[in-house]
């Protein structure tokens, strides 16, 4: 050992830091969370690397998270037999801001300008630095298990400033000694630490000793029976495995055996999806369980892309556990997996629409886009089809704010009706006066109403559901057969008169326009452009046609 070096923080640690020693959450208490979850991420960290074979000090170390409390020198220490960190990671992990989190509220925080840091903060967990919201001085012993690794300990006030200094006697795992200010002193009270492991804690699947008692019972929360799983505990439990900070409005918690072993809880979040998650690179967050041992967090590929937004765990016993990346990036069982679940998750949704229209009406308003990305990604037209169930319009047939899904359509339909209707278009106002509605309003026949652009790409893609063909009022109106009844029909054009307005138009307009018809359908407008698809574009049309003299 030598004299400890000293190190300064990386700025946005120390703004972030600086944020956090202000104490900005208003429960200070979740740093016990936050040092808790840490360790068991070590300890799972190097229970797999056991599995996998990588060899380790002290291979037979027990798997539990000691905490000790002592109220004459106020300190709370946690010590685990996790990884440990050698002195790079230390640097790394402790110095700089490497996780997600803590980046993402810095960026937020940024981006919203400094000035009321507090409505952000609590979307975010601000992880090891939590502790210095209770702690004058906090000291971390650490060692790596990896084969010939010394001791380290790193300490700081929490000041822009750290230390690092070799150390004697250090076991495999970390220890993290919190040197309370006297104003929390009371995370020195065993009771007190004792009550916060039972309110954030009790799902951490090690063994959590405080003063040498177990404070945690460590039943995994998805091997239970879902019935004696509390709201509660599944909010808790949804912020632990998501790393979120909200609550899950939707639980879906399904066991089964067959075709695949398969325990899992998956929540839909409370909150709306940020651009963050529509990005499809962004990491999963399930994590991926054989027989409550974690085999990968952040696991890619066990649900699909498009259910990205789900957090959860999932936890299957035909998952070999030595599990590689590579394997996991395309087996035949993880594929499987993924079928039953997204079929799974398919299900749950759709009786969310049907027994709770409220929230999956909600729902639908914020995540809505993934069940599109989901169809347009989809292979096959079954798959394609299942998510369909899903979706939700606008309709001509409900006032507005009601919506309507294409089963319920479907049931709807007139005798002689074949297809299903559309109109892309960018309100409900321009929706029900639009010439290509009108025909069709008059017959009484319902038509879905879209308004994003995309949604008209999702119902081509879809082209039809069971067996109906899905197609736009536009391209209706250009196949429709019906004829105009020529000079019988009182204030019409003669048949000559039509013609020659007709051979005009096609002079005039030639080279911009594929066809000019006389048409029955229009009540209350001389005339229509239609475009075959993607009557969204029309926009484009509208500009082609501007520059006509
Ligand atoms: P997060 O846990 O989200 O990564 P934290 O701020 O809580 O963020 O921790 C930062 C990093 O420090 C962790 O990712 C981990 O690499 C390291 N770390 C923290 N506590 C421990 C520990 N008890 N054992 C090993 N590594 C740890
Ligand atoms: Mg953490």
């Amino acid at each position: 050992s030598g004299d400890p070096q000293s190190y300064e923080f990386q700025a946005e640690t120390r703004m972030l830091l600086d944020i956090v020693a202000k104490s900005l959450y208003s429960e200070k208490e979740v740093f016990i969370r936050e040092l808790i979850s840490n360790a068991s991420d070590a300890i799972e960290k190097a229970r797999y690397l056991a599995l996998q074979g990588t060899q380790m000090d002290s291979s037979e170390a027990d798997m539990k998270i000691h905490i000790t409390t002592d109220k004459y020198d106020k300190t709370f220490t946690i010590q685990d037999s996790g990884l440990g960190m050698t002195k790079e990671e230390l640097i790394e992990n402790l110095g700089t801001i490497a996780r997600s989190g803590s980046k993402m509220f810095i960026k937020e925080l940024q981006e919203a300008g400094t000035t009321d840091p507090q409505s952000i903060i609590g979307q975010f967990g601000v992880g090891f630095y939590s502790a210095f919201m209770v702690a004058e001085k906090v000291e971390v012993y650490s060692r790596s298990r990896l084969p010939n690794s010394v001791g380290f300990c790193w300490s700081s006030d929490g000041c822009g400033k750290y230390t690092i200094e070799e150390c004697e006697g250090v076991e495999p795992g970390t220890k993290i000694v919190c040197h309370l200010k006297i104003a929390d002193r009371e995370y020195a009270d065993e009771q007190t630490v004792k009550d916060v492991i039972k309110k954030y804690s009790s799902f951490i699947s090690a063994p959590i000793e405080v003063n040498g008692e177990q404070a945690n019972n460590i039943q995994p929360l998805w091997l239970m029976d879902p019935k004696e799983v509390s709201p509660e505990q599944h909010d808790e439990f949804y912020r632990f495995v998501g790393s979120a900070y909200d609550k899950p409005r939707f639980v879906l918690h399904y066991r089964t055996d067959a075709p695949i072993d398969l325990r899992c809880v998956l929540y839909v979040p409370e909150g709306k999806p940020g651009l963050f998650d529509l990005n499809r690179d962004r990491d999963s967050s399930v994590s991926l369980y054989c027989r409550r041992v974690l085999i990968m967090n952040k696991a890619e590929n066990v649900l699909p892309k498009w259910l990205r937004f789900m957090k959860g765990v999932v936890d299957s016993e035909d998952i070999p556990l030595n599990l590689s990346r590579e394997l996991l990036q395309d087996s035949a069982l993880i594929r499987k997996l993924r079928t039953v679940i997204q079929n799974r998750v398919i299900r749950f949704l759709f009786d969310k629409s049907r027994k709770d229209t409220e929230n999956y009406n909600k729902f639908f308003t914020d995540y809505g886009i993934f069940i599109k990305e989901g169809i347009l990604s989809a292979q096959e037209q079954v798959e394609k089809e299942e998510m369909a169930k899903l979706l939700m319009y606008d309709s001509s047939a409900k006032p507005v704010g009601e919506k309507v899904t294409l089963p319920e359509y479907i049931s709807r339909m007139q005798d002689d009706q074949k297809d299903i209707y559309y109109l892309a278009t960018p309100s409900r106002e321009l929706a029900e006066s639009s010439p290509y509605f009108e025909a069709l309003k008059k017959k009484n026949v319902e038509v879905l109403f879209c308004y994003e652009p995309y949604d008209e790409v999702v119902l081509m893609q879809l082209r039809e559901f069971t067996d109906r063909k899905i197609i736009s009022v536009e391209k209706q109106m250009r196949q429709s057969k019906e004829s105009v009844d020529f000079d019988t029909s009182e204030g019409s054009l003669r048949r000559s008169e039509a013609n020659e307005l007709m051979d005009w138009l096609k002079t005039v307009l030639a080279g911009r326009c594929w066809s000019v018809k006389a048409t029955p359908s229009l009540e209350s407008h001389p005339c229509v452009v239609t475009v075959e698809e993607m009557g969204a574009a029309r926009h484009f049309v509208r500009t082609q046609f501007s520059q006509i003299p």
